[in-house]
């Protein structure tokens, strides 16, 4: 008996017609003797719309009556799934975050899971029912519901499959695996059988939204198998998986994008010890994320130009951040664009093989798409274009790799 942990996500539980399905799904890995703990997203678009209406009423989105209402369409798909199987003749029930509890820490709207308490789970295991928890959802320091981050219940469920120590977590879903990129963009792209954490983790942070990343940071910590997979069929999905499991790895595996960037370049800004500080410092202790940064060489050794992106969420505060502290800067001008994307190719295969920079540097050339701003690490290389070029650039690249199916 294998005991595991099916998450499924907004689309496989958008109407009733589909978590009749989700239902049946959890019945076949039961009739194949094996343990089953659910973990649940709300239909899809519903969370969209709770944020819609947060926001609106004037909550921020990092506050606990933001989290209060955004986490509510998860209770409905948990109670429901609870309906369906127990209307099949399956004992099962719903569980929220604050009823386990799962512990989170006090970041409402992107908190991280400090821990999970399985007692309750695994008693309801023992006596062979299905329990199923809304996923995306904790319960914070102050007693108060927090959630996730978007697309949190790829989370919850990796949490739940390493607390409970599950031999498998599969993660239902729309596309069945992962792909070299996104499908619904590039045609031919193709599914993979494994991706290694490393590389997953690099595709889910550089905006392949097919998994959370801090579900696949969790996963590659714990070492829990995950397993990404169609919620329309049965056919195995992809596995992400350690590297030395990977036979034949290729130099390039994926290739991602991120239309959540903002780019501010600060024009003639006093080139002198202490202002990358400054700047930097400020955004920090406003909570603003910076990713990419490139400073210029300076003509005179007195000013230069500083570029550099945040998500598109944080642009106007980081604006007003900056601008703030136009006095000790002393710069000419600041100039934001939200018009841009990263697309960034991955592989573990760049940390022994050179060249992968410049083909895709070539690539873009090509098409006579200009790079804004360039990032490198061990197994990727990321570029800022023009938003207008994301398809253009993406199908371009797939090419140039050799990733296009057949
Ligand atoms: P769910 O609601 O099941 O959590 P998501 O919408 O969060 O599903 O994630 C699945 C989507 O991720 C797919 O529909 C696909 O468009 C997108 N996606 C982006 N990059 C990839 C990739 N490399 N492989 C597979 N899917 C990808
Ligand atoms: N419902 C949440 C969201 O849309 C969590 C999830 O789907 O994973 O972000
Ligand atoms: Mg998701």
């Amino acid at each position: 008996m294998a005991r595991i942990v099916q998450k499924f996500g907004g689309t496989s539980v958008a109407d009733l017609e589909r978590i009749k399905i989700v239902a049946a799904t959890v019945k076949r890995e039961l009739d194949a003797g094996n343990q089953v703990c659910v973990v649940l997203s709300a239909m899809a678009g519903v969370t969209d719309q709770l944020v819609g209406y947060a926001l609106e009423a004037g909550g921020s989105n990092n506050s606990p009556e933001y989290d209060a209402v955004i986490a509510t369409g998860e209770q409905v798909t948990a109670g429901l799934l609870a309906l369906c199987l127990q209307k099949m003749g399956i004992a099962s029930r719903s569980w929220l975050g604050w009823q386990l509890p799962v512990h989170t820490d006090g970041m409402y709207g992107k908190a991280r899971i400090m821990g999970i308490e399985t007692a309750a789970l695994e008693d309801a295991l023992a006596k062979g029912e299905v329990p199923v928890m809304a996923g995306f959802q904790g319960l914070s320091p102050e007693g108060r519901i927090a959630t996730l981050g978007r697309g949190g219940s790829d989370t919850s469920a990796v949490a739940l499959a390493a607390a409970l120590k599950a031999d498998r977590c599969d993660i239902y879903t729309d596309v069945d695996g992962v792909y070299t990129t996104d499908p619904r963009i590039v045609a031919p792209a193709k599914k993979l059988d494994k991706i290694t954490y490393e590389e997953m983790l690099e595709m889910a942070s550089l905006g392949a939204k097919v998994l959370q990343t801090r579900a696949v940071e969790l996963a590659m910590k714990t070492g829990q198998r995950l397993q990404v997979r169609s919620s329309y069929s049965d056919a195995p999905g992809t596995l992400v998986v350690d590297e030395d499991e990977i036979v034949e790895q290729e130099l390039v595996s994926g290739i991602a994008y991120s239309r959540d960037e903002a780019k501010i370049t600060l024009i003639q800004v006093a080139d002198k010890p202490g202002v990358a500080a400054s700047i930097f410092g400020s955004l920090a202790d406003a909570g603003i994320n910076v990713d990419m940064i490139v400073q210029n060489v300076s003509a005179d050794g007195q000013a230069t130009d500083m570029t550099f992106t945040v998500s598109t969420a944080d642009l106007d505060r980081a604006v007003e951040t900056v601008a703030a502290k136009k006095a000790e800067l002393d710069y000419a001008d600041l100039v934001s664009d939200a018009n841009v994307v990263k697309i960034s190719v991955i592989g573990v295969g760049m940390r022994s093989h050179a060249g992968i920079a410049q083909t895709m540097f070539q690539t873009l050339a090509e098409k006579g798409i200009n790079i804004q701003v360039i990032s490198t690490s061990e197994i990727k290389v990321s570029v800022l274009v023009a938003e207008e070029y994301t398809e253009l650039a993406l199908r371009a690249l797939h090419t140039a790799y050799g990733l296009d199916a057949e």
